[in-house]
């Protein structure tokens, strides 16, 4: 949203910029009541702001890793617009789901509120299929928050905030399956959610495996059910979550049995983008020594 800002805030207000520039119309929306806002406000202000924000897109663009800052008082020019444009795939309990009220929401939806309003931003959740995150951080969504591990490969794209959950594949199998070990695992009929760490070890470290990938983990879980896969393989506070709604038909099994690793959650931002990192990382410590995490946590995880 760097460069429509800029563009805006230099006086350009043509609505086929704007349209040029869109990303999605709420955003747009709030780009204009923005530009509005200074333009009448104060006129230098705001061309000193737009160079900025140009000269900091600039060097996000050359040689934003190079750029080595790591003051957080330094804002990125994601924030410039006053929106953080968040992607979540709401099919991930008690992470995110969609709420009853139709929007999505639980612990990263309520996590990312809470970092957007230390940052003095508004946040708009976009519920996307897992698979398009990453490719969509930096032009449809600012960043992504959806129980997303760390991964060498994600980072080839992207980058990650501090760390935030500590998580491990579980396996749900039918009620009283003999699937206890990554050995029994070997030639089964495994389900899975497409892209995620739980695809990936089906796909390239389970012997002779027949993987189905799912879009959404309960539809995996259905088909669990119906005995078209032998076992699941799924983030844990997932996995009991689902065992817990198909109690005395499926069971959540410890990933450690399976010689699985533990993985980390972590917020998706641009690459190279560090003073966004910075920013991010900035509020959740805060969250996290004033209690609003734990809070989170028992309200969302715990509970
Ligand atoms: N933690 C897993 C991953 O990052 C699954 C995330 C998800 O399904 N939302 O691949």
């Amino acid at each position: 949203m760097k460069k429509c800002l800029a563009l805006m805030l230099t006086g350009v207000m043509a609505m086929s910029l704007l349209t040029a520039c869109g990303k999605d119309n709420a955003a747009e929306t709030t780009g204009d009541a923005v530009a509005e806002e200074t333009e009448t406000e104060s006129q230098e202000e705001e061309s000193a702001e737009a160079e900025d924000a140009s000269a900091e897109n600039a060097e996000t663009e050359s040689a934003g890793e190079e750029d080595g800052s790591t003051d957080a008082d330094v804002a990125s020019g994601v924030l410039s617009d006053g929106v953080l444009t968040v992607g979540t795939n709401a099919e991930f309990p008690p992470f995110e789901y969609v709420g009853d009220d139709g929007e999505p929401d639980g612990f990263d939806v309520a996590l990312i509120k809470a970092i957007g309003e230390k940052l003095g931003v508004e946040v708009r959740v976009e519920n996307m299929e897992f698979e398009a995150l990453v490719a969509a951080i930096g032009n449809k969504i600012d960043v992504a928050i959806a129980g997303m591990t760390i991964t060498e490969e994600r980072q080839k794209v992207v980058d990650f905030s501090d760390p935030y959950y500590d998580a491990l594949q579980y396996v749900i199998v039918p009620e009283g399956s003999a699937i206890a070990s990554m050995d029994d695992l070997a030639g089964k009929n495994i389900g899975v959610q497409l892209g995620t760490t739980g695809d990936f070890i089906a796909s390239d470290d389970v012997e002779g495996a027949n993987v189905s990938q799912y879009n959404k983990g309960v539809d995996a879980v259905n088909d669990l059910i119906n005995g078209k896969v032998d076992c699941v393989i799924i983030d844990k506070n997932p996995a009991q979550v689902f065992a817990e709604k198909f109690e005395g038909q499926v069971t959540a099994v410890d990933g450690a049995q399976f010689g699985f690793e533990v993985e980390k959650y972590a917020i998706a931002i641009p690459k190279g983008d560090t003073a966004l990192a910075d920013q991010i990382n900035a509020a959740l410590k805060e969250l996290k020594d004033d209690g609003t995490f734990d809070e989170l946590v028992s309200q969302y995880i715990e509970n």
